[in-house]
């Protein structure tokens, strides 16, 4: 039985008066990700973010239901959630999941807006990390109080909500093992940190990308020098870096050469970037803010999408060694570092792939200069098991009930590692990966906006499916 009409205000109530408000707080904490704040210890805002989100989730919590902050020694916490079951198979439990750590700052602001200053503007909660994935717990508590309210029976739920995703969840495995006891069986995993094509359908996520972050430090000289005495007599390094970076991306496809980080795409996946690219058309490129007259990298929609989903892919996230503009000596720079940002498609081994960037980076230098890919470090990406037949009809009824159009499958681009832990651990559990990461909402870079239908949406769906999946 799906939630009642009467419902839907009741969700756009709780939105107004106490979700927003509260996001309102947290977009206030810079609580960003560990790897982005080494200090985030001593800096306090972690906990800050935690102790509010605990705080409203305890005058929240589903009768019978209990709340823990979890902490193993030094590490980010979690915030672990167990609600009783009112209905569905006797040991049978729901994980759902969301983050609380933040990306960080990023350039680019718009005026008036900020991370850290929450602006909201018609349907949209600007600020760093309300999307990402601050409003997850929010929607997961009241998608269940929404049940609870109408006495529709659901399965026991845990909610897991950590602090340390944006580092690649590194924390996260120890707290699996901890907590495992108390999670279960898992028969259904709902994760709200994902992202949609548009704000019209309900988007469930059949993949993910995996990540290889690592430090390329390229020095031929131990001190700068003159650069009108030493060009054309030493390499500068960033030449030596572009003929590194040449090895690993053709520079002018963005192709990456490395077999190593390739995969073969399951035709099923294509078939639905077929359909995708269908549903969703240029916006596919159009949603990115471009400047005038770009294009993108080829002009067929389904590529666009394989390439985002199922292809390795690199960026240049960082860079030392480099003055500001205005203080740029004509100087031959002793060392150029570089961040690399890698996407790898699911299926592809992190930890070999790291190793296989390495080698290829370190091998043979030019010149003899020093090079060195360092800080290596790598989370899976993932492929969804195949969905039940009971749970595609309950996205879809839920969809067309609270959106007004059918449920829609894509892949991702971006990297969630837990789920590939609990795919592993888990392997007969079913997946509802799904989030309010769309067109514009810029998670990760400026402007970051939570679209709030979107979510108010999302979790009348979410109480469907928990409705749904009780009744198996
Ligand atoms: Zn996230």
């Amino acid at each position: 039985m799906p939630v009642a009409d009467s419902a839907t205000p009741w969700v756009a109530e709780l939105f107004r008066s106490s979700i927003v408000p509260t996001l309102v707080d947290y977009i206030r904490i810079p609580n960003k990700s560990m790897m982005f704040d080494p200090n985030w210890r001593a800096n306090g805002y972690m906990d800050q973010a935690t102790e509010l989100f605990a705080g409203w989730a305890k005058g929240q919590l589903p009768a019978g239901a209990t709340l823990e902050v979890v902490r193993l020694g030094e590490r980010t916490p979690v915030i672990f959630i167990d609600v009783p079951g009112t209905g569905g198979r006797q040991g049978d439990t729901v994980l759902l999941y969301g983050h609380l750590d933040k990306q960080p700052e990023m350039t680019g602001w718009r005026d008036g807006l900020g991370p850290w200053t929450p602006v909201l503007e018609g349907d949209k909660l600007y600020g760093r990390g309300g999307a990402d994935d601050g409003y997850a717990l929010f929607a997961s508590l009241t998608a269940i109080n929404a049940l609870r309210r109408e006495n529709i029976p659901h399965a026991r739920c845990v909610v897991l909500i950590e602090a340390c995703e944006e580092s690649g969840s590194v924390d996260l495995p120890a707290y699996i093992d901890h907590l495992a006891p108390r999670v279960g069986q898992l028969s259904l995993v709902i994760c709200l940190d994902s992202g949609c094509a548009n704000y019209d359908q309900l988007w469930s996520t059949t993949s993910l990308r995996g990540l290889v972050l690592g430090t390329l430090d390229v020095s031929l000289l131990t001190e700068g020098v003159h650069s009108g005495d030493g060009t054309g007599v030493i390499a500068a390094s960033e030449r030596i870096v572009r003929q590194l970076l040449d090895r690993l991306e053709d520079s002018h496809t963005g192709q990456i050469k490395l077999a190593e980080l390739a995969t073969a795409i399951p035709r099923q996946r294509v078939l639905q970037a077929e359909r995708t690219a269908q549903v969703v058309g240029d916006d596919i490129y159009a949603k990115f803010p471009l400047q005038p007259g770009v294009q993108p990298v080829v002009a067929d929609n389904t590529e666009l999408i394989l390439n985002r989903t199922w292809r390795p892919g690199l960026a240049i996230t960082g860079a030392e060694g480099w003055p500001a503009i205005g203080n740029a000596g004509n100087v031959l720079r002793p060392f150029t570092r570089l961040k690399l940002s890698i996407r790898i498609p699911p299926h592809v081994d992190p930890d070999a792939a790291g190793r296989a960037v390495k080698q290829l980076l370190e091998r043979d230098p030019p010149h003899g200069a020093r090079v060195r890919f360092e800080n290596v470090s790598g989370s899976s990406g993932w492929d969804a098991p195949e969905v039940a037949p009971w749970l595609d009809k309950a996205l879809d009824t839920a969809s067309q009930r609270h959106f007004g159009k059918p449920a829609m499958y894509m892949g991702e681009g971006g990297t969630i590692p837990f789920m590939y832990m609990l795919g592993e651990k888990f392997p007969r559990a079913q997946f509802c990966i799904t989030g309010v990461l769309g067109p514009g909402s810029n998670a990760h870079g400026p402007n970051e906006f939570l679209h709030l239908p979107t979510a108010r949406k999302l979790t009348l769906c979410i109480a469907d499916v928990l409705a749904e999946h009780a009744r198996q």
